[in-house]
């Protein structure tokens, strides 16, 4: 834990000093949000639907698990999403794509991890700028057709089509409630009704500043279970691994919530404890005698490149309400009745144009002989939905 995160969670003297701090901030942030919104300050606009998933504190542990959860949603529709993220806080560093053998400490574990989860069917790209970054992703892979935002709240600069926030209120009971920098809150509640959807996690079912009209949208953890780091497909739960040896691998600080976990689930385990931002090897692993090494998932990202089978990683999944599903897709519905925006699609196979024929909402590829449908407002770019052009149907 860092030394402010411990301000975060009391109030001190230093707070009289901080707190108008805060305050000036959020005058800071509204001036801003308004110059935005009367097109003083300009924004840019990509040529994609842009959909932005951030938390209204500093971090939340629910939003990868809900970014894994929105790119699913969107495959499942035959969309092909994109992300973009910061990667860590203080990356400096022009657009880079991140895969499965990219180093964490370039990439960050949370980029690592959506990569590691969505493998090659959603590219993930890092970079400084948001805008540059998304440009580069849609640049390197034309067959995107819609971007989810990792953060950018604040950074009114992209323009949006979908914003998701997260309220966690977990991270705000355990905090001191104030805004940054005297508390862990990265934007008043006010910033809310600006929003199009709010996500809630944690316990508390409510929050008194959110009215009925902002859409509010719950999420659930998961019963708590285990994949093989190896292979994925593989998954177990505690009573699955409980009576072999096992050791429980732990960065700090993370280290009692992750022990605290396994023996909430009566797993009876050998500790090991590996300083913060520990480069694992290994020979880290060698001498072990286990015959299952458990790990959290953000340290489990810098195995990947052990290939040690051993290596069970504990998955702590949130699930968002199916209503998440219904808003997301009903604004992109609306996004695609725009000409323009199915003009710019390309064929996932070739990378060629389309021809879009209004009378059979279908999109055809002229190379490939493919026409991939529109169904239901969104145009499905799967190859195996596409109808295959007879070799006597001509295409004008
Ligand atoms: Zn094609």
């Amino acid at each position: 834990m860092n030394w402010y995160e411990l301000y975060w969670q009391r109030i001190t003297p230093l707070h009289l000093f901080l707190w108008p701090i805060s305050q000036l901030l959020i005058l800071f942030q509204s001036v801003r949000r308004f110059l935005y919104r009367r097109a003083i300050l300009t924004s840019i606009h990509l040529p994609v639907p842009i959909i932005i998933i951030d938390s209204i504190t500093t971090d939340s542990p629910v939003k990868t698990s809900l970014i894994i959860q929105i790119a699913n949603i969107l495959k499942a529709a035959g969309l092909r999403p994109g992300i973009i993220s910061r990667g860590y806080p203080d990356n400096h560093r022009p657009p880079t794509r991140v895969t499965i053998s990219s180093h964490p400490h370039l990439t960050g574990e949370k980029s690592l991890l959506l990569t590691y989860h969505l493998r090659e069917t959603c590219p993930v790209w890092i970079g400084y700028d948001r805008i540059e970054t998304a440009k580069a992703l849609l640049n390197a892979h034309k067959e995107c057709n819609v971007l989810i935002c990792d953060d950018g709240l604040q950074d009114l600069r992209l323009q949006r089509d979908f914003e998701a926030v997260i309220v966690d209120t977990s991270v705000i009971n355990s905090g001191n409630g104030l805004i940054m920098p005297a508390g862990p809150l990265r934007d008043s509640f006010a910033r809310l009704k600006h929003t199009d959807a709010v996500i809630l996690a944690g316990h508390q079912r409510r929050i008194p500043d959110i009215t009925d009209e902002i859409r509010t949208i719950h999420t659930r953890p998961q019963k708590e279970h285990f994949f093989n780091l190896s292979w994925p497909e593989l998954t177990a739960d505690a009573a699955g691994l409980a009576g072999k040896r096992i050791h429980a691998i732990v960065c700090d600080p993370d280290t009692q919530n992750f022990l605290d976990n396994l023996e909430f689930l009566k797993l009876t385990i050998t500790p090991r404890v590996f300083p913060e931002n520990h480069h694992f090897i290994a020979t880290d692993f060698q001498s072990d005698e286990a015959e299952i090494i458990l790990i959290p998932e953000e340290d489990a990202v810098k195995c990947l490149s052990l290939h040690d089978d051993r290596i069970w990683v504990l998955q702590q999944e949130y699930r968002a309400d199916p209503g998440l599903r219904e808003i997301i897709l009903k604004k992109l519905r609306e996004k695609f009745m725009d000409p323009k925006l199915l003009d710019i699609l390309v064929c996932p196979l070739c990378k060629g144009p389309l021809i879009y024929k209004k009378d059979r909402l279908e999109l055809i590829c002229k190379a490939d002989r493919l026409a991939y449908p529109i169904r239901d407002g969104i145009p499905v770019m799967l190859e195996d939905e596409a109808r295959k052009l007879p070799d006597e149907e001509e295409i004008k």
